[in-house]
This record gives structure tokens, sequence and C-alpha cells, in this order.
């Protein structure tokens, strides 16, 4: 579905972005899987060689807050592989910290990573795509971006900036031929989650109507699928994967 497509997936490492990672080779593209250390950016190309030996992927760790430095690797990446079709804004980090406690600095980190990396790596994407004559730009929200959390509400408001910026992105970029569009993942189980011990899973699974939490690779099928010209039409849509566990 993504034969001779290349593409940028940030926080590719593990989680859901390594699975996107692996669903994106797995369908033909050449992947560059950014991380925030060079260390682990290593260890993910070591599994992929490991589990794709044909593959074409490559890795990167920009300063995701710095501007020019992921404009440089953007460029590196488009000289590395031709072109720069597909990007996932999927790096993101979360916070569960009650209003009472929460530090400017806490918010600040939350902001710099899942709304102003956001920004940068589509504004870098952007310009790359538009003198290709188009591209996709994805993002990674979270169901927490319709409905809010009990407490943390640093990362709620950050997924809902990302819908924003899906949405206006998806209406500024459409003439130039770029579909924007978000991926919006109920509870999934990477380390973290997996992580849980049962007391607090089975609740948790009880409020869902599935009757499961979500796999990496459920999330990662909703990606493929919005990344493929399968979504030839699609754009500015927030896309749940969260088994309908909205609230
Ligand atoms: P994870 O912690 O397993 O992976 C996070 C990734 O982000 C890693 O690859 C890491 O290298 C990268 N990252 C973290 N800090 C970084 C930084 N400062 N600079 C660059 N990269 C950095 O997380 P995950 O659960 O796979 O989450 C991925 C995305 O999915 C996030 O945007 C998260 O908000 C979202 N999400 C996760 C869930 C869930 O239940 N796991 C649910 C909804 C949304």
């Amino acid at each position: 579905m993504l034969k001779n497509k290349v593409a940028i997936v940030t926080g590719g490492t593990r989680g859901i972005g390594f699975a996107v990672v692996k669903k994106f080779v797995e369908n033909g593209a050449a992947v560059s899987v950014w991380g925030s250390r060079q260390e682990t950016v290593d260890k993910a190309l070591a599994q992929l060689k490991e589990l794709y030996p044909d593959a074409k992927v490559s890795g990167k760790c920009p300063n995701l807050k710095d501007a020019a430095q992921v404009a440089e690797t953007m460029a590196q990446v488009k000289e590395e592989f031709g072109a720069v079709d597909i990007l996932v804004n999927n790096a993101g980090i979360s916070q569960s910290t009650p209003l009472y406690n929460y530090t400017a600095e806490e918010f600040q980190k939350i902001v710099d990573l899942n709304i102003t990396s956001v920004f940068n790596c589509a504004q870098a994407a952007a310009k790359i795509m538009k003198e290709q004559g188009g591209g996709v730009i994805l993002n990674t929200s979270s169901m927490v971006s319709l409905y809010g959390q009990p407490s943390g509400c640093g990362y709620p408001a950050s997924k809902f900036a990302v819908n924003g910026m899906t949405k206006s992105l998806a209406r500024e970029l459409g003439r130039d031929n770029i579909r924007v569009n978000a991926v919006a993942p109920g509870v999934t189980k990477t380390d973290m989650v997996a992580a849980l011990p049962d007391e607090m899973i089975k609740p948790l699974i009880a409020t869902i109507p599935l009757g499961r939490v979500g796999e990496p690779e459920d999330v990662a099928n909703a990606f493929l699928f919005l990344a493929s010209d399968m979504a030839s039409y699609v754009t500015g849509e927030i896309l749940s994967v969260d088994g309908a566990a909205r609230s």
C-alpha cells in the first residue's frame, strides 16, 4: 500500500510509533525512524534489520523543539531517500499531575513536545511536500482529546491542540495536495500499559465496549489506511481507534 513512498515517524523507536514503522515497512515504504536518543534509535534499527533484512530504514534523533534542526534533518531524509511523502507526528509524553501540584515547567514540557514539535515537523515537511506536489501528514492524538481526563489537564489540552492543528492544516494545505489527519488511540498496550497489574487493567477493560485494550497494531492499521491512497479523499479527520471507550 505504500510502495515507493518515503515516511518519517517521530517517536518511532517503541510503542505505537514502532508498530507504525513496522506496518509501513511491511507495505513497501522507506522509513526514517526518529527517536529522542541515538541509542534507542540504533536499537530499533537493529530490530528492523533482523525482521526485514531488505528494508530501507534509517534513524535520526533531532531535537524536535528546535525548528532549524528539524528542517535540517528532514532535508537529510529527502537527500537520503529522494522524497518525504508521509510524516507521522507521533512522539509524545503524557502526565497525570493534579492541577494543584502542576508546575509551570511540567506544563511547558508537554507543550514543547506534544504541540511545538508537531508544528515544527509539519511546517518543515509541508515545505518539502508542496515542492514535490503533495504528501500526507498524520498526527497521533488521543481519546482524551475528545473528553479530557480527570487529572493532568496539560495532556488532553495538548491533544486538543493536535486536533486543532490537524483540522486547520487540512484546510490550509489541501490546495497543495497535502492531506492532514489524526489517529486518536484509546488505551493501547505499549510497555507502560502492558506493565500495569491485573487489578488496574480489569476495571479499565470493563469500560471498553470491545472488551479489551488496543494493541499497537490496531492503531498502526489506522495510520496505514490514512497514509495510503485508499484515503485519497480523507483529510481533516480525527479517527478514533479506541474500542468505543470514548468517555
Ligand atoms: P511510548 O512512551 O512507548 O513512546 C514514545 C515515543 O516518543 C518514543 O519513541 C520516544 O523516543 C519518543 N519521545 C519521547 N520523548 C521524546 C522527546 N523529547 N523527543 C523526541 N522523541 C521523544 O509512547 P506510546 O504510548 O507509544 O505513545 C505514542 C503516542 O501515542 C504519543 O503521542 C501518545 O500521546 C499517544 N497515545 C498513546 C496512548 C497509549 O495508551 N499508549 C493512548 C493515546 C495516545
